[in-house]
């Protein structure tokens, strides 16, 4: 993971030692000794996490991170507060400047790093989005980018394995405010509560008497329905061994007891704002693929769609013995609705047509648009005498209301042609099934339109 941090303190010092330790991870670094120097380096540059000291003459950290928060140039940029050891309240006043995340001088190596890749992957989810807010104007994407998580209104939902009584009421008592918290104090009990319940985190203690915590871990990450979920190791002083193993297995973030409220919540926001971001990420590549297989007039499936789906359909059938029927429609005289009423009248008549078409097909029928004015309906499970029925009861549904084109309230007569094939036992093929369907079709048209054939072989 590369990504390009930049370093804020007064002191020459600090600055390179955490530059030193942040190269030998291969991260990129800038540096800054000053609060403008910052705030410039932030608009300028593409900076993915800031590391900002506190302590600073003339403009203070808590400033530093107040600016670049209230601009929209900068504000998604991560920022973590790096606070001197027993300040409680110097992280207060981080997280109302709107800090992401707090370090304690002296920096630990192990929670820097942590740390870092936390918000680099955070900042890499939400420049994704803000890509795609601005290509596809998603709006599911903007307003997930605008909601404050801090203060917003929907609580993470999140789930605590610790048997210890005394933990568990402290942290009940932390994240009363900023979390559902259900807790589980049997570590089987919890994998399947976390597994059956779509939490967006789940805290897990290290400290069972009778049972490894990392194991947990591996269980959750290897299970399909958790694979996804942000889990935190809450562990002792003196377990970093431990907790480099957990990190191995794919814990995201741990905390060393005792703990405290504002690291937690902060950390809490940071996993539960990357669950959202890259479920809102896979709801959009799911809306993308789906796109990619609806006709955009008339909703139904198109031509792509059909064509990876009717050899599957078709191979099923086989395999079961059952029957398969297929129908290919075209509208009649089509090209005159067109030359009469416009294109957009055109429009019109396949939007509606689409739509009866819908109502009287079964659920498990397959219907798409195959192109223009010509649609077929895959019909599993179904005899070609059957299929001649509901073939002749879409075309009498065509036939008998006419269709309304434009707004004022003109309609027209529209008629449909349509042509029936079903599976053959013995040797049959996909394409044979469709070539005989547009045989049908086209005796349909020749013999007169606003009819049905139907050819058995
Ligand atoms: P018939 O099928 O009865 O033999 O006559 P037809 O007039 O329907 O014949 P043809 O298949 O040649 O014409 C189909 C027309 O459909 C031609 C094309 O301009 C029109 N068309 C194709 N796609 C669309 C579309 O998306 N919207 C509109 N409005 N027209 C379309
Ligand atoms: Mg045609
Ligand atoms: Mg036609």
């Amino acid at each position: 993971m590369t990504a390009r941090i930049l370093v804020v303190d007064d002191i020459p010092a600090n600055v390179r030692l955490l530059e030193v330790r942040l190269l030998a991870e291969y991260f990129e670094v800038l540096t800054a000794n000053n609060g403008p120097d910052a705030i410039e380096t932030c608009e300028n540059g593409k900076v993915d996490v800031v590391l900002l000291d506190v302590m600073m003459p003339d403009m203070d950290g808590f400033e530093v991170c107040r600016r670049l928060k209230s601009d929209p140039a900068t504000s998604h940029i991560p920022v973590v507060m790096i606070t001197a050891l027993d300040q409680v309240s110097d992280r207060v006043r981080g997280l109302e400047a709107g800090a992401d995340d707090f370090l304690t001088k002296p920096v630990n190596d192990l929670q820097l790093m942590t740390r870092v890749k936390s918000l680099v992957r955070l900042k890499s989810l939400t420049d994704e989005l803000r890509l795609r807010a601005s290509t596809t104007r998603n709006i599911g994407i903007e307003e997930l980018l605008s909601r404050d998580f801090a203060t917003g209104d929907a609580k993470p939902k999140v789930l605590l394995i610790d048997e210890r009584k005394s933990s568990v009421e402290r942290i009940q008592k932390m994240l009363r405010n900023s979390a559902e918290l259900d807790v589980a104090t049997d570590p089987n009990a919890g994998f399947f509560q976390a597994a059956e319940t779509p939490y967006e985190c789940v805290l897990i203690s290290t400290a069972f008497s009778d049972f490894d915590a990392l194991r947990l871990c591996s269980q959750l990450r290897s299970l399909d329905r958790t694979r996804f979920l942000p889990i935190m190791l809450l562990a002792d002083e003196g377990e970093e061994s431990r907790i480099l193993r957990g990190l191995e297995l794919g814990i995201n973030d741990y905390l060393i007891r005792p703990i405290d409220q504002h690291e937690l919540t902060a950390r809490l926001r940071t996993q539960v704002r990357r669950k959202r971001y890259n479920d809102q990420l896979r709801a959009s590549v799911a809306q993308t693929i789906e796109m990619a297989v609806i006709d955009g007039l008339t909703g139904l499936h198109n031509r792509r769609y059909l064509d990876s789906h009717l050899q599957t359909l078709f191979d099923r059938a086989v395999a079961r013995r059952r029957p398969l029927s297929v129908m290919i429609t075209d509208l009649d005289r089509f090209k005159s609705i067109n030359d009469t009423y416009g294109h957009d009248g055109g429009d019109d008549v396949l939007r509606e047509f689409a739509r009866r078409l819908r109502k009287n097909v079964r659920g498990i029928d397959l219907a798409c648009r195959f192109g223009g004015e010509e649609f077929v309906v895959v019909m599993p499970d179904t005899e070609g005498a059957v299929a001649e029925k509901v073939a002749e009861r879409i075309r009498a549904e065509i036939a008998q209301a006419p269709f309304a084109v434009g707004k004022d309230g003109k309609t027209i007569e529209v008629t449909v042609s349509v042509g029936v094939s079903s599976l053959l036992k013995g040797t049959d093929s996909v394409a044979a099934l469709m070539k005989r369907a547009d045989l049908a079709l086209y005796e349909a048209k020749s013999g007169g339109r606003n009819r049905v054939v139907a050819k058995a072989a």
